[in-house]
């Protein structure tokens, strides 16, 4: 954005007469900000916030935008190889990322978020290690995996499984993503590092406090009041860190598709649960929540932001994100039934 203001603002000069086109490029050079090249949206906007206007930030997968289910374009590929930085979520939540970075001959530095953070463990559903299915797991998916990998893609989604990527739902990992960023900055521009240091340090202050005060309203809802339904897991770090329990037709991986027997099962937990409320996702597609809703009579309780930003609103960045989450759920939680 501050990259074509600039432009926009040489553009206009050169029009003017005041600068000739030989002086363009030298000058546009120098004005340069770090091409920073993300997996998607939540990244893209700590990039933004921690490198303010020295980066120009690009999200392979933007706003609404589904992560789990994104196929690499060629165009993805020459946007990696410009990129003076590399910015993923790892946990496995990018299975796509190595195979575009070798087809692009990036050679920068790649900098993973969530490193440093404490992992949680996916508990898949109870039944979700037999592989038995059925043929709903075997379809293809459209990304591929290295070899080594298709024994394990092939049987479905379950290579997915031992660590629960969604780390950023939980504001404490998502000061450890600031951190790791800025760190990344900081080496590569080190001529900028009192701005970089600067704008973590705010930023990490602000999620902090976030944090404290979403703990603290949560903590005034009866427990027993405080189980939700998600489309998917995606919401497992944010159970845990904020005092919730979590329920889905899905496991952390979108692309998965519950069996009639796991909605089955699902239905007859829910009904037998103090389930409060069911939630929409941003960038899931609402037809199971729907169906969830209509056979058990549970109310709908509003969309949340998993992974990724809105295009605009509230949602468009990180902190906004968290907290229309929270308000979203201390509201539907928050009824007298
Ligand atoms: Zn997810």
């Amino acid at each position: 954005m501050s990259r074509q203001s600039i432009a926009s603002a040489l553009l206009k000069s050169v029009l003017a007469g005041s600068l000739s086109i030989a002086a363009l490029s030298p000058v546009y050079a120098h004005a340069d900000p770090l091409k920073v090249v993300t997996s998607f949206s939540i990244l893209d906007d700590m990039v933004e916030t921690v490198g303010g206007d020295h980066v120009a930030v690009t999200s392979l997968v933007g706003p609404d935008g589904d992560v789990h289910a994104f196929s690499p374009k060629p165009d993805d590929a020459k946007s990696l190889a410009d990129a003076d930085l590399i910015v993923v979520n790892g946990l496995q939540l990018e299975g796509w990322i190595d195979r575009l970075i070798d087809a692009s001959e990036y050679e920068g530095d790649i900098v993973v978020a969530s490193d440093g953070i404490k992992t949680r463990p996916f508990e898949g559903h109870e039944d979700e290690e037999g592989h038995d299915h059925g043929d709903d797991h075997d379809h293809d998916h459209d990304h591929d995996h290295d070899d080594h990998d298709h024994a394990a893609a092939e049987e479905g989604h379950h290579h997915h499984g031992d660590v629960d990527p969604h780390a950023w739902q939980d504001l404490e990992n998502g000061e450890q993503y600031a951190r790791n960023i800025r760190d990344a900055l900081v080496k590569l521009d080190p001529d900028n590092a009192d701005d970089y240091q600067a704008n973590a340090k705010a930023y990490i202050g602000k999620m902090e406090a976030l944090n404290s005060e979403s703990k603290e309203r949560m903590a005034q809802i009866p427990e027993s009041d405080r189980l939700i339904i998600t489309s998917h897991d995606a919401f497992g770090y944010f159970a845990d860190a904020y005092g919730l329990q979590l329920l889905s037709p899905v496991g952390i991986n979108t692309l998965a598709e519950p069996s009639a027997n796991d909605m089955g099962n699902l239905i007859q937990q829910i009904e037998s649960s103090h389930a409060k409320a069911l939630f929409l996702e941003n960038m899931s597609n609402p037809a199971l929540i729907n169906q969830l809703h209509e056979e058990t009579g549970v109310a709908i309780g509003g969309t949340l932001y998993a992974d990724a930003l809105t295009p605009d609103g509230e949602g468009s960045t990180y902190l906004g994100m968290f907290q229309h989450n929270v308000d979203t759920l201390i509201e539907a939680l928050n009824t007298d039934d």
